[in-house]
Parts: C-alpha cells; sequence; structure tokens
C-alpha cells in the first residue's frame, strides 16, 4: 500500500503539482496547482491509486463507477476495472454548463454508485453528479477522489475516500499576497491549460 509521502513524490515526479500564481473558476487565487492529466499518463500509477481507493470499498456491492469528463473518465474507467468485472464505467459531461447523462448511458432504478473524481476543491461538480445520480434513481454509495484540497472541509454525506491531502495557500483576489508582487496570473482548466500553462 503507498503512503501520502509516497503519493505525493511521485505527483511530484510526474509533473502534476505546478507551481505559480494561479487563479480557480471560485475565484481564489493560489500558488499551487494540481494537473491530474500529468499522473495519468501512467498506466501503472493510476492502476495502483485506483486499486488503493477500490480497496477501501471492498465488502460494498457497487453496480456503477461515475465522474465529470475529462478529469474523471480515466480514474472511473480503471476503478470500475479493479473493482469487478460486471462494475459498469459512465461519464457525466457538462451541457450549457449543466452536468448532463450524455451517449445513452443509463443508470437503474437502485442502482448502487460510486462518484470519483480527480481533485476535489470545493466538491462543486461531485454533488453535481450525484444530484443527477439520484435523479436517475440511482444510489450514491460513496465517493472517491485522487486528491483533497480542500483541508478536509467538504461534506457530502456519503462515504468519502481521497488519497493525498494537500494543503494550499488560497487567497481571495484583494488579499493575494502574489498579486502584491505583480506575478502573472494564469487561469488553469483542462479547457484552457494548454495555453495558458503549457
Ligand atoms: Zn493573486
Amino acid at each position: 500500500m503507498m503512503d501520502q509521502e509516497e503519493i505525493m513524490r511521485k505527483f511530484q515526479e510526474s509533473g502534476a503539482i505546478l507551481k505559480g500564481h494561479f487563479r480557480f473558476t471560485s475565484g481564489l487565487h493560489s500558488d499551487t496547482y494540481i494537473q491530474c492529466a500529468q499522473v495519468m499518463q501512467y498506466p501503472e500509477f493510476i492502476h495502483n491509486l485506483c486499486s488503493e481507493l477500490g480497496k477501501r470499498f471492498k465488502g460494498e456491492h457497487v453496480d456503477v463507477i461515475i465522474g465529470p469528463a475529462v478529469g474523471a473518465v480515466i480514474m472511473a474507467y480503471v476503478m470500475a476495472r479493479v473493482m469487478g468485472p460486471w462494475v459498469r464505467t459512465l461519464f457525466t459531461e457538462r451541457e450549457n454548463g449543466e452536468m448532463t447523462l450524455r451517449r445513452s448511458f443509463k443508470i437503474d432504478k437502485g442502482e448502487k454508485v460510486i462518484v470519483v473524481e480527480d481533485v476535489i476543491t470545493t466538491g462543486g461538480s461531485v454533488k453535481e453528479v450525484m444530484e443527477l445520480v439520484k435523479q436517475r434513481g440511482g444510489e450514491v454509495v460513496g465517493v472517491a477522489a485522487l486528491v483533497d484540497r480542500s483541508g478536509g472541509k467538504v461534506e457530502l454525506g456519503v462515504k468519502t475516500e481521497t488519497l493525498l491531502n494537500v494543503k494550499m495557500n488560497n487567497y481571495n483576489p484583494d488579499e493575494c499576497p502574489l498579486c502584491k508582487k505583480g506575478l502573472p496570473l494564469i487561469e488553469p482548466g483542462s479547457r484552457n491549460l494548454k495555453n495558458k500553462v503549457a
């Protein structure tokens, strides 16, 4: 089993921990950004991480693993693979800002579902996926994430397992020391990361 230190070292080695001056969708500024896509480059590592998460739900009956695209697609797939041969993998997508289930994906009434996410910040996306599952008649039995950077503050009302707790300095824009230093502000995100960070 991997401990926090080992996982953190792997994240650093893969280039997933970015240092700089970032603006999150929440509006807060931070000196650290975690780009999990960097970690997803290494199937063996992701397999190990998702196996570890899967172990924590051992004994639970699970029908479906679901997560929001793009970040959680690979995770959901690998986790379903390690949890059992009949566990399905689905992903949600945003359509006009709303979390939706497309591609004829279905959740049957009473199916037991684990929601996965790469990084939990405010838990916003996870809560939207949970709501979607409930609307479709599914039952959310747990949430699994690679990284919790909320400082353990996010309360989701179900069993929540995360592998890495990362404490970050988050600042309101008007109190941000990085702004005061005049460091250029980067807006990360899967949609524009390529242009702004890479
Ligand atoms: Zn700032």
